[in-house]
């Protein structure tokens, strides 16, 4: 079957994102938590199953906006927050600006809407290279900017203040994605209030709930009710509605767990450094890039111990990405990869 003639040619060129299931010991490749949370699943067994969803999703939506102190109107739910990324650029459109390296999906998403990705590479420090940025945005006048902060693969933040020159330089939308938020102390909610054109991405899938599938953008009413024109119905079901109320209704256990992993990821970090042939960046997130001379081979030997972490060199040369994950995790983590280095 030839299909090529029927195909968008976007469509054609596109990688499909990475994410495959290899079968190990030790899995450190994705960013999730370590912990998992099944006595938050109770409500879930009194669901109807035979009714649709809540299309608005209203309790959730109330959780939320009492934690993260922002009214209702500011909330839109998604299938993850993936799914926000594919609502933003059929909404407002490309061209599309973003940092790189970052989180891989800003591109294909972008590029299977048959929008133009731009990327603009970051310092060797991994902030933000300002003067190429805004180059880029008086050059392209993208319509919407994406950045990860704290970023994935890199783990940093990047700084406030140059954050706050690309929003006042673009007349786009800016969006922060707060993947990773919970890890860092950074947070930019108070930015949607100042600027009406900055939207925040949050997920719960770092923190323990990867299975539902529950992201959120959070914006000025308008821009969500602009967003929630192309929204699916129905996207968030009931099952994960009902888990991600319960996980805000309890949220000081997951707090609990969130210390735990920084903790641990400052264990990993001293513990990293210290190996020759090794240099650890800082992270503010649940992850650790690391760069290694023959990286390739480190990550083959690693998953041969039965350890998988992420092969970032496409991105970054030499460079892999650990999840930090329990104490045990880590500690046979970083065994291994001192014997792979000695
Ligand atoms: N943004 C970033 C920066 C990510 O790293 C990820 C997950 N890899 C996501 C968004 C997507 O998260 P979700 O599971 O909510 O779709």
């Amino acid at each position: 079957m030839n299909l090529n003639s029927l195909i968008r040619k976007e469509v054609r060129r596109l990688c499909p994102y990475k994410a495959r299931h290899i079968h190990c010991r030790v899995k450190l490749d994705a960013n999730e938590s370590p912990y998992s949370y099944p006595q938050l699943l109770q409500k879930a067994l009194e669901v109807h199953t035979n009714r649709y969803p809540d299309p608005e999703g209203r309790e959730l939506k109330r959780a939320a906006a009492r934690r993260w102190r922002v009214g209702m109107r500011n909330i839109l739910l998604s299938n993850g927050s993936d799914e926000i990324l594919y609502y933003l650029v059929t909404t407002f459109g490309g061209p599309v600006l973003f940092p790189a390296p970052t989180f891989s999906m800003y591109g294909i998403v972008t590029q299977a809407l048959g929008q133009k990705a731009l990327s603009v590479p970051l310092q060797q420090d991994f902030d933000i290279d300002i003067r190429r940025t805004i180059r880029a945005i008086r050059t392209h006048r993208p319509k919407i900017i994406f950045l990860s902060i704290p970023n994935n693969p890199t783990g940093n933040s990047f700084s406030m203040e140059k954050v706050l020159k690309v929003v006042e330089e673009t007349r786009g939308i800016v969006v922060i994605d707060e993947a990773y938020q919970p890890f860092s102390s950074r947070n930019h909610i108070m930015l949607v209030r100042e600027y009406p054109r900055v939207v925040v991405m949050r997920t719960l899938s770092k923190i323990g709930f990867a299975a539902l599938r529950v992201g959120f953008l959070i914006g000025h009413p308008e821009v969500v009710e602009m967003v929630n024109r192309v929204r699916l119905p129905f996207n968030v079901n009931t099952l994960s509605q009902t888990v991600a109320t319960e996980v805000f209704n309890n949220y000081e256990i997951i707090l609990e767990d969130v210390k735990r992993i920084k903790e641990q990821r400052e264990y990993l970090y001293a513990r990293m450094s210290s190996i020759r042939g090794i240099q650890v960046y800082p992270s503010d997130a649940n992850f650790i890039l690391f760069r290694v001379r023959g990286a390739r081979a480190v990550y083959r030997r690693l998953l041969r111990e039965g350890i998988l972490v992420r092969d970032m060199t496409q991105e970054l040369e030499d460079c892999l990405r650990v999840t930090v994950g329990t104490e045990e995790e880590n500690r046979m983590f970083v065994e291994v990869l001192e014997r792979i280095m000695k």
